[in-house]
């Protein structure tokens, strides 16, 4: 099964997907990942892309393919797309590149997210995500330094949802009239809405 994960900046769905990739073996691809991947192993793309997320704007259509059809040689069953595609055009590329199953859409209110965003923090090292909420260090687990991204101080946070309005929500519509769209509202916990996506996917 091929399900993309649509939803703002901050809502979850990096969360999710985690959850189902521990508990059904699910391959999670996120953009994030591919990026920051690419930052860290390759020092001329890195610097520029570096450059770019820390304006708030996204990377290029090209990169991103490019970057996703490397990782996909790696996973070929069960696979949650995670950020990506993130306008129409990727996701007519992505059309013709696999065939998605389903596409769950997580709805959760910009105030909540901006709440996580602000407290969030990422490990330098691995990727992991921390809310300073429920986590009191600045230490992974793996041992790795957590860091505030660049892209969650609020300045940054309200430009990318402007971007993602204007980019990411005509996906769905897209893919409403596809008929792969299921809309989960996302205003409790990960582990809540990991079970109300498994139950519209009547997943067992
Ligand atoms: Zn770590």
């Amino acid at each position: 099964m091929i399900l993309v994960f649509l939803g703002a900046p901050g809502c979850g769905k990096g969360t999710i997907a985690k959850i189902f990739e521990e508990k059904l073996n699910f391959c999670h691809i996120s953009t994030g990942d591919l990026i920051r991947n690419a930052i860290s192993s390759n020092k001329e793309l890195g610097e520029m892309l570096k450059q770019i997320i820390s304006n708030g704007n996204l990377v290029s259509d090209e990169i991103v393919l490019k970057l996703l059809n490397e990782k996909l040689k790696d996973c070929s069953s069960n696979l949650i797309l995670d950020g990506f595609p993130r306008n129409l055009l990727q996701a007519q590329k992505l059309d013709e590149m696999i065939k998605i199953d389903k596409v769950v859409y997580i709805d959760t209110p910009y105030d909540i997210i901006k709440e996580r965003l602000v407290g969030r923090r990422t490990c330098e090292n691995c990727g992991k995500v921390y809310n300073l909420d429920i986590y009191n260090s600045n230490t992974c687990s793996c041992g790795g330094k957590l860091v505030q991204r660049e892209d969650d101080t609020p300045h940054i946070i309200e430009k990318r949802f402007k971007v993602y309005e204007k980019e990411t929500m005509p996906l769905v519509q897209y893919y409403q009239n596809q008929g792969k769209l299921l809309k989960v509202e996302s205003n409790s916990s990960s582990n809540d809405t990991f079970k109300n996506i498994l139950n519209m996917l009547e997943v067992k």
